[in-house]
Protein backbone atom coordinates (compact mmCIF):
# COMPACT_ATOMS: atom_id res chain seq x y z
CA UNK A 1 0.00 0.00 0.00
CA UNK A 2 0.96 3.51 -1.22
CA UNK A 3 0.84 5.75 2.09
CA UNK A 4 -0.03 9.36 1.70
CA UNK A 5 3.76 10.34 3.06
CA UNK A 6 3.77 14.12 4.38
CA UNK A 7 7.17 15.69 4.06
CA UNK A 8 8.00 15.02 7.51
CA UNK A 9 7.05 11.46 6.99
CA UNK A 10 8.87 10.90 3.28
CA UNK A 11 12.17 12.38 5.35
CA UNK A 12 11.59 9.74 8.30
CA UNK A 13 11.33 7.15 5.85
CA UNK A 14 14.36 8.39 4.29
CA UNK A 15 15.91 8.60 7.21
CA UNK A 16 15.27 4.60 8.06
CA UNK A 17 16.66 3.90 4.51
CA UNK A 18 19.63 5.26 5.05
CA UNK A 19 20.03 3.89 8.07
CA UNK A 20 19.20 0.00 6.61
CA UNK A 21 21.57 0.90 4.09
CA UNK A 22 24.31 1.35 5.89
CA UNK A 23 24.25 -0.99 8.95
CA UNK A 24 22.50 -3.72 7.95
CA UNK A 25 24.88 -6.32 6.52
CA UNK A 26 24.32 -8.99 4.01
CA UNK A 27 24.74 -11.63 6.65
CA UNK A 28 21.93 -10.62 9.05
CA UNK A 29 19.64 -10.38 6.03
CA UNK A 30 20.95 -13.72 5.03
CA UNK A 31 19.80 -15.21 8.38
CA UNK A 32 16.31 -13.67 8.41
CA UNK A 33 16.00 -14.99 5.00
CA UNK A 34 16.95 -18.24 5.93
CA UNK A 35 15.03 -18.80 9.51
CA UNK A 36 12.03 -20.76 9.21
CA UNK A 37 11.10 -20.92 13.00
CA UNK A 38 9.52 -18.06 14.80
CA UNK A 39 12.38 -15.72 15.35
CA UNK A 40 16.49 -16.32 14.65
CA UNK A 41 19.11 -17.16 16.85
CA UNK A 42 20.67 -15.11 19.09
CA UNK A 43 24.06 -14.83 16.64
CA UNK A 44 21.81 -12.83 14.36
CA UNK A 45 18.93 -10.77 16.55
CA UNK A 46 22.48 -9.84 19.02
CA UNK A 47 23.87 -7.83 16.41
CA UNK A 48 21.21 -6.64 15.10
CA UNK A 49 19.47 -5.39 18.28
CA UNK A 50 22.98 -3.52 19.17
CA UNK A 51 22.78 -1.57 15.98
CA UNK A 52 19.57 -0.30 16.63
CA UNK A 53 20.26 0.41 20.23
CA UNK A 54 23.23 2.37 19.16
CA UNK A 55 20.59 4.41 16.76
CA UNK A 56 18.01 5.06 19.65
CA UNK A 57 15.90 2.98 17.89
CA UNK A 58 15.26 -0.60 19.53
CA UNK A 59 12.28 0.47 21.88
CA UNK A 60 10.01 2.05 20.16
CA UNK A 61 7.36 1.60 22.54
CA UNK A 62 9.09 2.56 25.95
CA UNK A 63 8.88 6.10 27.39
CA UNK A 64 12.03 8.51 26.25
CA UNK A 65 13.69 8.73 29.64
CA UNK A 66 14.23 4.77 29.19
CA UNK A 67 15.27 5.23 25.83
CA UNK A 68 11.84 5.41 23.72
CA UNK A 69 11.94 6.96 20.62
CA UNK A 70 8.33 9.05 20.80
CA UNK A 71 6.92 7.89 17.28
CA UNK A 72 3.75 8.21 16.68
CA UNK A 73 2.05 4.56 15.27
CA UNK A 74 2.38 5.55 12.01
CA UNK A 75 5.99 6.30 11.83
CA UNK A 76 6.29 2.95 13.87
CA UNK A 77 4.61 1.40 10.76
CA UNK A 78 7.14 2.80 8.24
CA UNK A 79 10.07 1.98 10.00
CA UNK A 80 8.95 -2.41 10.27
CA UNK A 81 7.95 -1.33 6.25
CA UNK A 82 11.41 -0.62 5.80
CA UNK A 83 12.59 -2.90 7.94
CA UNK A 84 10.55 -5.59 6.14
CA UNK A 85 11.84 -4.62 2.87
CA UNK A 86 15.25 -4.64 3.54
CA UNK A 87 14.85 -8.09 4.91
CA UNK A 88 16.13 -6.74 8.78
CA UNK A 89 15.87 -9.74 11.44
CA UNK A 90 13.28 -9.72 13.61
CA UNK A 91 13.77 -8.50 16.54
CA UNK A 92 13.88 -10.96 19.77
CA UNK A 93 10.36 -9.53 21.32
CA UNK A 94 10.53 -11.50 25.11
CA UNK A 95 12.88 -9.03 27.09
CA UNK A 96 12.00 -5.74 24.72
CA UNK A 97 7.95 -5.93 23.84
CA UNK A 98 7.42 -8.63 26.95
CA UNK A 99 8.91 -8.50 30.08
CA UNK A 100 10.17 -4.54 29.14
CA UNK A 101 6.90 -3.03 29.42
CA UNK A 102 5.56 -5.05 32.88
CA UNK A 103 9.31 -4.16 34.92
CA UNK A 104 8.69 -0.51 33.63
CA UNK A 105 4.95 -0.45 34.39
CA UNK A 106 4.76 -2.73 37.66
CA UNK A 107 8.69 -3.14 38.91
CA UNK A 108 10.14 -1.15 41.24
CA UNK A 109 13.23 1.25 40.84
CA UNK A 110 15.71 -0.67 41.82
CA UNK A 111 14.34 -3.42 39.29
CA UNK A 112 13.74 -0.49 36.87
CA UNK A 113 17.69 0.55 37.09
CA UNK A 114 18.87 -3.25 37.18
CA UNK A 115 17.24 -4.98 34.09
CA UNK A 116 16.41 -2.60 31.35
CA UNK A 117 19.91 -1.23 30.58
CA UNK A 118 20.98 -4.84 30.89
CA UNK A 119 17.91 -5.71 27.86
CA UNK A 120 18.60 -2.35 26.06
CA UNK A 121 22.27 -3.82 25.70
CA UNK A 122 21.26 -7.51 24.86
CA UNK A 123 22.67 -8.28 28.05
CA UNK A 124 20.40 -10.45 28.70
CA UNK A 125 18.29 -13.00 26.86
CA UNK A 126 14.74 -13.85 28.41
CA UNK A 127 12.49 -16.57 27.72
CA UNK A 128 8.81 -16.81 29.07
CA UNK A 129 7.61 -19.31 31.62
CA UNK A 130 3.83 -19.29 31.38
CA UNK A 131 2.90 -22.62 29.80
CA UNK A 132 2.72 -26.00 31.59
CA UNK A 133 1.54 -29.33 30.78
CA UNK A 134 -1.92 -28.62 31.90
CA UNK A 135 -1.86 -24.82 32.01
CA UNK A 136 -2.11 -23.51 28.28
CA UNK A 137 -5.46 -21.77 27.40
CA UNK A 138 -6.25 -22.32 30.83
CA UNK A 139 -3.64 -20.61 31.73
CA UNK A 140 -5.00 -19.54 35.23
CA UNK A 141 -4.40 -23.21 36.52
CA UNK A 142 -0.82 -23.44 36.53
CA UNK A 143 1.03 -25.18 39.29
CA UNK A 144 4.79 -24.43 39.50
CA UNK A 145 4.85 -24.41 43.21
CA UNK A 146 6.94 -21.13 44.78
CA UNK A 147 7.33 -21.63 48.59
CA UNK A 148 8.76 -18.54 50.29
CA UNK A 149 11.24 -18.57 52.99
CA UNK A 150 12.16 -15.30 54.43
CA UNK A 151 14.77 -14.68 51.45
CA UNK A 152 13.74 -17.04 48.89
CA UNK A 153 11.33 -18.39 47.00
CA UNK A 154 11.56 -22.19 46.06
CA UNK A 155 10.14 -23.66 42.55
CA UNK A 156 9.17 -27.09 41.75
CA UNK A 157 7.55 -28.24 38.84
CA UNK A 158 7.41 -27.37 35.29
CA UNK A 159 7.33 -25.04 31.89
CA UNK A 160 6.66 -26.56 28.56
CA UNK A 161 6.67 -25.27 25.34
CA UNK A 162 9.50 -22.61 26.39
CA UNK A 163 11.07 -20.69 23.21
CA UNK A 164 14.61 -20.23 23.20
CA UNK A 165 14.97 -21.62 27.17
CA UNK A 166 18.39 -22.68 25.61
CA UNK A 167 19.67 -19.73 25.09
CA UNK A 168 18.25 -17.66 27.45
CA UNK A 169 20.09 -16.27 30.93
CA UNK A 170 16.55 -14.76 32.29
CA UNK A 171 13.14 -16.35 32.29
CA UNK A 172 10.12 -14.11 33.23
CA UNK A 173 7.57 -16.39 35.09
CA UNK A 174 4.13 -17.27 36.60
CA UNK A 175 4.13 -19.24 39.58
CA UNK A 176 1.32 -20.55 42.41
CA UNK A 177 1.94 -18.61 45.43
CA UNK A 178 -1.07 -19.79 47.19
CA UNK A 179 -3.79 -21.94 46.57
CA UNK A 180 -6.79 -20.16 48.84
CA UNK A 181 -9.44 -18.24 46.54
CA UNK A 182 -9.50 -17.32 43.00
CA UNK A 183 -7.28 -19.30 40.96
CA UNK A 184 -6.23 -16.31 39.43
CA UNK A 185 -5.12 -13.98 43.37
CA UNK A 186 -2.23 -17.07 43.98
CA UNK A 187 -0.31 -16.41 40.96
CA UNK A 188 3.39 -14.38 41.33
CA UNK A 189 5.53 -13.31 37.94
CA UNK A 190 9.01 -13.89 39.21
CA UNK A 191 12.40 -12.93 37.34
CA UNK A 192 14.81 -16.43 37.19
CA UNK A 193 18.32 -16.57 36.73
CA UNK A 194 18.17 -19.78 34.02
CA UNK A 195 21.59 -20.32 35.37
CA UNK A 196 20.58 -21.33 39.10
CA UNK A 197 20.97 -24.99 40.34
CA UNK A 198 18.14 -27.36 39.96
CA UNK A 199 17.03 -25.61 36.38
CA UNK A 200 16.61 -28.52 33.98
CA UNK A 201 16.15 -27.83 29.79
CA UNK A 202 14.85 -30.28 28.00
CA UNK A 203 14.52 -29.82 23.95
CA UNK A 204 11.50 -30.42 21.79
CA UNK A 205 11.84 -30.76 18.37
CA UNK A 206 8.89 -28.77 16.50
CA UNK A 207 7.26 -30.20 13.59
CA UNK A 208 9.63 -28.52 10.75
CA UNK A 209 12.93 -30.17 12.95
CA UNK A 210 14.14 -27.12 14.61
CA UNK A 211 15.46 -26.63 17.91
CA UNK A 212 13.11 -23.83 19.16
CA UNK A 213 10.82 -25.00 21.89
CA UNK A 214 11.72 -26.63 25.47
CA UNK A 215 10.61 -27.92 28.64
CA UNK A 216 12.45 -26.17 31.63
CA UNK A 217 12.17 -28.29 34.99
CA UNK A 218 12.49 -26.69 38.12
CA UNK A 219 13.91 -29.23 41.48
CA UNK A 220 14.08 -26.96 44.33
CA UNK A 221 15.41 -23.84 42.64
CA UNK A 222 15.77 -20.56 45.21
CA UNK A 223 14.38 -17.09 44.06
CA UNK A 224 15.34 -14.66 45.50
CA UNK A 225 12.25 -12.66 46.72
CA UNK A 226 13.61 -9.42 45.50
CA UNK A 227 13.01 -11.28 41.60
CA UNK A 228 8.97 -10.77 41.99
CA UNK A 229 8.15 -8.31 40.02
CA UNK A 230 4.68 -6.30 41.81
CA UNK A 231 2.68 -7.72 44.54
CA UNK A 232 3.25 -11.46 45.80
CA UNK A 233 -0.76 -13.43 44.43
CA UNK A 234 -1.16 -10.04 41.65
CA UNK A 235 0.98 -11.58 39.34
CA UNK A 236 -2.12 -12.27 37.07
CA UNK A 237 -2.51 -8.21 36.53
CA UNK A 238 1.03 -8.58 34.95
CA UNK A 239 0.22 -11.54 32.81
CA UNK A 240 -2.55 -9.62 31.28
CA UNK A 241 -0.67 -6.41 30.32
CA UNK A 242 2.21 -8.72 29.16
CA UNK A 243 -0.38 -10.61 26.78
CA UNK A 244 -1.74 -7.28 25.18
CA UNK A 245 1.80 -6.61 24.16
CA UNK A 246 2.68 -10.20 23.22
CA UNK A 247 -0.98 -9.93 20.69
CA UNK A 248 -0.89 -6.73 20.22
CA UNK A 249 1.96 -4.54 20.26
CA UNK A 250 3.57 -6.12 16.92
CA UNK A 251 3.46 -4.85 13.25
CA UNK A 252 2.21 -7.65 11.26
CA UNK A 253 1.76 -6.90 7.54
CA UNK A 254 4.60 -5.70 6.09
CA UNK A 255 6.31 -8.41 6.61
CA UNK A 256 3.20 -10.75 5.40
CA UNK A 257 3.62 -8.25 2.59
CA UNK A 258 7.02 -8.64 1.54
CA UNK A 259 6.70 -13.06 2.14
CA UNK A 260 3.81 -12.43 -0.32
CA UNK A 261 5.69 -10.69 -2.71
CA UNK A 262 8.25 -13.59 -2.71
CA UNK A 263 5.67 -16.23 -3.77
CA UNK A 264 4.02 -13.70 -6.42
CA UNK A 265 7.33 -13.46 -8.24
CA UNK A 266 7.91 -17.27 -8.00
CA UNK A 267 4.21 -17.13 -9.73
CA UNK A 268 4.55 -14.31 -12.34
CA UNK A 269 8.30 -16.08 -13.10
CA UNK A 270 6.35 -19.62 -13.90
CA UNK A 271 3.81 -18.39 -15.82
CA UNK A 272 6.19 -16.70 -18.06
CA UNK A 273 8.18 -19.74 -18.48
CA UNK A 274 5.14 -21.36 -19.83
CA UNK A 275 4.34 -23.45 -16.85
CA UNK A 276 0.72 -24.84 -16.87
CA UNK A 277 -0.63 -23.70 -13.45
CA UNK A 278 -4.12 -24.28 -13.84
CA UNK A 279 -6.70 -21.01 -12.42
CA UNK A 280 -6.43 -21.42 -8.72
CA UNK A 281 -3.04 -20.16 -7.88
CA UNK A 282 -3.18 -16.89 -9.42
CA UNK A 283 -7.03 -16.84 -7.91
CA UNK A 284 -5.71 -17.86 -4.29
CA UNK A 285 -2.44 -15.18 -4.83
CA UNK A 286 -5.34 -12.31 -5.59
CA UNK A 287 -7.64 -13.44 -2.74
CA UNK A 288 -4.97 -13.11 -0.32
CA UNK A 289 -3.62 -10.07 -1.78
CA UNK A 290 -7.12 -8.73 -1.57
CA UNK A 291 -7.13 -9.81 2.25
CA UNK A 292 -3.66 -8.39 2.98
CA UNK A 293 -5.16 -5.23 1.88
CA UNK A 294 -7.96 -5.14 4.28
CA UNK A 295 -5.90 -6.28 7.03
CA UNK A 296 -3.66 -3.55 6.42
CA UNK A 297 -6.04 -0.73 6.07
CA UNK A 298 -7.06 -2.17 9.37
CA UNK A 299 -3.40 -2.42 11.29
CA UNK A 300 -3.10 0.86 10.26
CA UNK A 301 -6.71 2.26 11.38
CA UNK A 302 -5.93 0.78 14.90
CA UNK A 303 -2.43 2.24 14.71
CA UNK A 304 -3.80 5.50 13.82
CA UNK A 305 -6.59 5.93 17.03
CA UNK A 306 -3.24 5.29 19.16
CA UNK A 307 -0.75 7.65 21.50
CA UNK A 308 2.42 6.71 21.35
CA UNK A 309 3.42 3.48 23.47
CA UNK A 310 0.14 2.38 23.50
CA UNK A 311 -1.38 -1.08 22.44
CA UNK A 312 -4.55 -1.75 21.21
CA UNK A 313 -6.11 -3.70 24.09
CA UNK A 314 -8.77 -5.98 22.72
CA UNK A 315 -8.34 -5.23 19.18
CA UNK A 316 -5.06 -7.20 19.80
CA UNK A 317 -6.97 -10.51 18.89
CA UNK A 318 -8.33 -9.27 15.98
CA UNK A 319 -5.12 -8.30 14.69
CA UNK A 320 -3.59 -11.42 16.30
CA UNK A 321 -5.98 -13.93 15.01
CA UNK A 322 -6.30 -12.43 11.23
CA UNK A 323 -2.06 -12.50 11.09
CA UNK A 324 -1.81 -15.69 11.97
CA UNK A 325 -4.38 -16.85 9.33
CA UNK A 326 -2.95 -14.74 6.72
CA UNK A 327 0.58 -16.09 7.75
CA UNK A 328 -0.67 -19.94 7.11
CA UNK A 329 -2.28 -18.99 4.24
CA UNK A 330 1.30 -17.43 2.69
CA UNK A 331 2.99 -20.34 3.61
CA UNK A 332 0.52 -22.77 2.20
CA UNK A 333 0.36 -20.70 -1.28
CA UNK A 334 4.22 -20.39 -1.81
CA UNK A 335 4.81 -24.10 -1.16
CA UNK A 336 2.31 -25.13 -3.60
CA UNK A 337 3.52 -22.55 -6.31
CA UNK A 338 7.07 -23.56 -5.75
CA UNK A 339 5.88 -27.63 -5.50
CA UNK A 340 8.99 -29.74 -5.15
CA UNK A 341 11.50 -26.78 -5.48
CA UNK A 342 10.11 -25.90 -2.33
CA UNK A 343 12.04 -29.10 -0.58
CA UNK A 344 15.68 -27.53 -1.94
CA UNK A 345 16.96 -25.79 1.35
CA UNK A 346 17.27 -28.15 4.63
CA UNK A 347 17.38 -28.29 8.06
CA UNK A 348 20.76 -29.46 9.07
CA UNK A 349 22.26 -26.47 6.67
CA UNK A 350 24.37 -24.12 8.38
CA UNK A 351 22.05 -20.75 7.99
CA UNK A 352 25.49 -18.46 7.63
CA UNK A 353 27.83 -20.29 5.59
CA UNK A 354 24.84 -20.34 3.10
CA UNK A 355 25.35 -18.12 0.13
CA UNK A 356 22.61 -15.77 -1.26
CA UNK A 357 21.05 -17.76 -3.37
CA UNK A 358 19.94 -20.39 -1.29
CA UNK A 359 16.24 -20.50 -0.59
CA UNK A 360 14.51 -19.76 2.47
CA UNK A 361 13.38 -23.03 4.20
CA UNK A 362 10.20 -23.21 2.59
CA UNK A 363 8.90 -26.44 3.43
CA UNK A 364 10.18 -25.55 7.21
CA UNK A 365 8.17 -22.25 7.41
CA UNK A 366 4.91 -23.89 6.54
CA UNK A 367 5.42 -26.71 8.71
CA UNK A 368 6.26 -23.89 11.50
CA UNK A 369 3.26 -21.58 10.45
CA UNK A 370 1.19 -23.97 11.72
CA UNK A 371 2.46 -22.80 15.58
CA UNK A 372 1.12 -19.60 14.35
CA UNK A 373 -2.74 -19.93 15.27
CA UNK A 374 -1.53 -21.45 18.84
CA UNK A 375 0.92 -19.33 20.36
CA UNK A 376 0.45 -16.37 22.30
CA UNK A 377 -3.05 -17.88 22.71
CA UNK A 378 -4.95 -20.42 19.95
CA UNK A 379 -7.16 -18.87 17.71
CA UNK A 380 -10.65 -20.29 19.66
CA UNK A 381 -9.32 -18.12 22.51
CA UNK A 382 -8.82 -14.97 20.71
CA UNK A 383 -12.37 -15.55 19.48
CA UNK A 384 -13.49 -16.10 22.66
CA UNK A 385 -12.01 -12.47 23.52
CA UNK A 386 -13.45 -10.98 20.74
CA UNK A 387 -16.48 -12.50 21.34
CA UNK A 388 -16.87 -10.93 24.94
CA UNK A 389 -14.71 -7.51 24.60
CA UNK A 390 -15.08 -6.60 20.88
CA UNK A 391 -19.03 -7.79 19.84
CA UNK A 392 -20.33 -7.50 23.30
CA UNK A 393 -21.55 -11.12 23.58
C1 LIG B 1 5.76 -22.37 18.57
C2 LIG B 1 5.23 -22.15 19.96
C3 LIG B 1 5.93 -21.33 20.83
C4 LIG B 1 5.47 -21.16 22.13
N1 LIG B 1 6.24 -20.41 22.99
C5 LIG B 1 5.84 -20.29 24.28
C6 LIG B 1 6.69 -19.61 25.22
O1 LIG B 1 7.77 -19.12 24.88
N2 LIG B 1 6.29 -19.54 26.50
C7 LIG B 1 5.09 -20.06 26.93
O2 LIG B 1 4.78 -19.93 28.09
N3 LIG B 1 4.29 -20.74 26.07
C8 LIG B 1 4.64 -20.88 24.76
N4 LIG B 1 3.85 -21.56 23.88
C9 LIG B 1 2.65 -22.24 24.39
C10 LIG B 1 1.34 -21.63 23.92
O3 LIG B 1 1.08 -20.42 24.56
C11 LIG B 1 0.24 -22.69 24.18
O4 LIG B 1 0.52 -23.79 23.32
C12 LIG B 1 -1.13 -22.15 23.88
O5 LIG B 1 -1.52 -21.21 24.85
C13 LIG B 1 -2.18 -23.28 23.84
O6 LIG B 1 -2.11 -24.05 25.00
P1 LIG B 1 -2.00 -25.65 24.95
O7 LIG B 1 -0.90 -26.01 24.02
O8 LIG B 1 -1.93 -26.13 26.34
O9 LIG B 1 -3.35 -26.12 24.26
P2 LIG B 1 -4.76 -26.26 24.96
O10 LIG B 1 -5.01 -25.06 25.83
O11 LIG B 1 -4.87 -27.60 25.59
O12 LIG B 1 -5.73 -26.17 23.72
C14 LIG B 1 -5.94 -27.27 22.83
C15 LIG B 1 -7.03 -26.87 21.84
O13 LIG B 1 -8.27 -26.63 22.54
C16 LIG B 1 -8.75 -25.32 22.24
N5 LIG B 1 -9.35 -24.71 23.43
C17 LIG B 1 -8.80 -24.66 24.66
N6 LIG B 1 -9.63 -23.96 25.49
C18 LIG B 1 -10.69 -23.57 24.75
C19 LIG B 1 -11.85 -22.80 25.02
N7 LIG B 1 -12.09 -22.30 26.24
N8 LIG B 1 -12.73 -22.58 24.01
C20 LIG B 1 -12.51 -23.09 22.78
N9 LIG B 1 -11.41 -23.82 22.44
C21 LIG B 1 -10.52 -24.06 23.42
C22 LIG B 1 -7.51 -24.53 21.83
O14 LIG B 1 -7.86 -23.45 21.01
C23 LIG B 1 -6.71 -25.58 21.08
O15 LIG B 1 -7.16 -25.68 19.76
C24 LIG B 1 4.27 -21.77 22.57
C25 LIG B 1 3.54 -22.56 21.68
C26 LIG B 1 4.02 -22.78 20.40
C27 LIG B 1 3.23 -23.67 19.48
Amino acid sequence: MNLLLDSHLTAFRDEVRSFLQQHLPASLRLGQYQTASVYPEPKITGPWQQALQRQGWLVPLWPKEWGGTGWTPIQRFIFETECALAGAPLVHPMGVRLVGPVILKFGTDEQKQHYLPRILSSQDYWCQGFSEPGAGSDLASLKLRAESDEENYVLNGSKIWTTNAHHANRMFALVRTSNEGRRQDGISFLVIDMQSPGVTVRPIRTIGGDHELNEVFFDNVRVPRSNLIGQENRGWDCAKYLLEFERGAGIFSPRLRSQLKRVGDALSERIADGMALGVDLPVRFGEITADLDTFEMLELKVLGSLSPGETPGPLSSVLKLRASRMKQAVAELGIEVLGSESMRWHAGSSRLEDDERAVPALVQDYLNSRAFTIFGGASEIQLGIIAKTVVGL
